[in-house]
């Protein structure tokens, strides 16, 4: 048996997220991982494995043998870890004869109006991609022969078994998806691009990030007003936002402060960090009120639940909660109650939301079906269905830039190819979060009327969902716990022509 182990692996998760805490939120400079390993290397053993896959029948006994292999293999790469990450983090880019750090180039891209600057940019980070790149190889590679070796199955068969979806299946309903929507989608960018003075078939991932920046809107979203907005509108839902005493909100300045806002559960329920540096901007509201969801979900877990319930499991829930708050942005009577958006600028900015909604969508999409292909070790060529066809592609970052830049209809180049994939599928938690985040706002809107973000009800109703933590419930069990059958992608699509009709 292993369950003895489970109170030090809480405490192992909590040195963790509290050395990644200190590290992003600019009070440590290195990220020691490989100590925090070392403090607990009696967790990582396969003998805790083999033990631990003995009892899978129930949810708990299944997330702690997941949170046992996750954690060898964490183990077993905790230097080439560390090492990528100290690299990243004092890596320099060269433009024009300044030197930048490479963490900074996203930012001055997205802020830069001079096109021929931001390809410069942009260009410039590609010998550091490629160092970085060499570092996710050996990971990758490390990986697949780890979970073969503890669990005798290929990584996407292990990840179905361990997170319970059917990535096949979702790979399916994307496809038709992408197709389905694919244009209005070919429309609304070719719009978005000529904006800023680009032709579409000329647009690259660092104009749309310009774009989506969106400037214009910076009046309304000022950097001194964003805990208040936060507050105002978390109060009304019934939530005592910035008074929770499990619930601590980092927002000193600190220079090497990540800009990104982000929440660190480092003890559910009892110490959840919401972290935020504001800067002002659209974006920054936006990350704020996602991170802000994650934060209530993980402070309203019930304390009594299980650790493999309250902290195991896939974050497709998570995200979902986390969602649900960010596209409050996309309402136009929230807009213009709390935001202070007159009429019109509020529906112009929600529509703004839902087209850059629909991109990440798609973007999330095909980065599911070309994940699948990339761990599966497949380079037959997809059409512009995204059905395969009988030629093969000649590399997988050839793959990676042909089927992103499909689903988007912006040209990618291939050198991210490693370096955008994220471990675990997560893009698939993603896609299954944005699901749901409708289901459960249709319901929401149902239960307490279209202003249910005013409304103490719902705070009540959402806390009834929150305390089954990140697995108490899985996302299809809280589909059908607030009324619907299943895990639905339908309302998502309707939910989007809707909008654009
Ligand atoms: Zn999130």
């Amino acid at each position: 048996m292993v369950l003895h182990l489970v109170a030090d692996l809480e405490n192992f998760d909590e040195a963790l997220a509290r050395e990644h805490y200190l590290n992003s939120s600019g009070q440590k400079d290195e990220l020691e991982s490989s100590k925090v390993f070392k403090q607990f290397k009696h967790l990582f053993s396969k003998e805790h494995v083999t033990e631990a896959g003995k009892d899978i029948a129930t949810r708990e006994g299944k997330l702690l043998y997941d949170a046992f292999i996750g954690n060898f293999i964490g183990n077993e790469l905790k230097r080439v870890t560390d090492k990528a990450n100290s690299y990243e983090a004092s890596a320099f880019v060269e433009v024009s004869g300044q030197q930048i750090p490479f963490r900074q180039v996203s930012t001055l891209v997205m802020n830069e109006d001079i096109r021929e600057k931001r390809k410069m940019l942009y260009e410039a980070t590609k010998p550091v991609k490629k160092k970085l790149t060499a570092f996710e190889k050996k990971s990758w590679g490390k990986v697949y022969e780890l979970i073969k070796e503890l669990s005798g199955k290929s990584y996407v068969d292990y990840l179905s078994f361990a997170k319970e979806v059917n990535y096949d299946k979702l790979a399916e309903q994307l496809r038709d998806f992408l197709t389905g929507t694919e244009n209005i989608h070919k429309d609304q960018l070719e719009k978005n691009m000529a904006s800023i003075g680009v032709r579409l078939k000329d647009a690259r991932p660092y104009d749309y990030a310009y774009y989506a920046r969106a400037k214009s809107f910076d009046v309304f979203f000022q950097k001194e007003k964003l805990l208040e907005v936060a507050k105002k509108f978390w109060n009304d839902i019934g939530i005592d936002f910035g008074n929770q005493k499990n619930v601590i909100l980092d927002v000193e300045e600190r220079p090497k402060k990540v800009p990104r806002a982000f929440c660190m559960p480092v003890k559910v329920p009892s110490e959840v960090i919401l972290v935020i540096k504001p800067h002002g901007g659209q974006e920054d509201y936006q990350a704020f009120f996602h991170e802000s969801g994650h934060t209530e979900h993980f402070a309203n877990t019930e304390a009594s639940l299980s650790y493999q319930l309250r902290c195991l499991g896939a974050n497709s829930v998570s995200e979902a909660y986390a969602f649900l708050i960010e596209y409050l942005l996309s309402n136009t009577t929230f807009l213009q109650k709390y935001v202070g958006m007159p009429a019109e600028d509020a529906n112009k900015f929600a529509n703004f939301i839902m087209e850059q909604k629909l991109q990440a969508f798609r973007r999330y999409a095909v980065k599911v079906i070309y994940e699948l292909k990339l761990h599966r070790n497949d380079l037959a060529k997809l059409d512009d269905k995204f059905m395969p066809t009988a030629e093969t592609y000649s590399s997988f970052a050839k793959m990676y830039a042909d089927l992103l830049t499909k689903a988007t209809k912006i040209n990618y180049t291939p050198e991210n190819y490693l370096l955008d994939v994220d471990s675990g599928l997560y893009a698939a938690d993603y896609v299954r979060a944005w699901l749901f985040e409708v289901m459960l706002r249709k319901k929401l809107e149902e239960k307490f009327g279209k202003e249910w973000f005013s409304n103490k009800e719902t705070g009540k109703f959402l806390k009834t969902l929150w305390k089954w933590g990140n697995a108490g419930k899985s996302i299809e069990e809280l589909a059908q716990i607030t009324g619907y059958t299943g895990l639905d992608i339908k309302y998502l699509t309707e939910d989007f022509l809707q909008f654009f009709k």
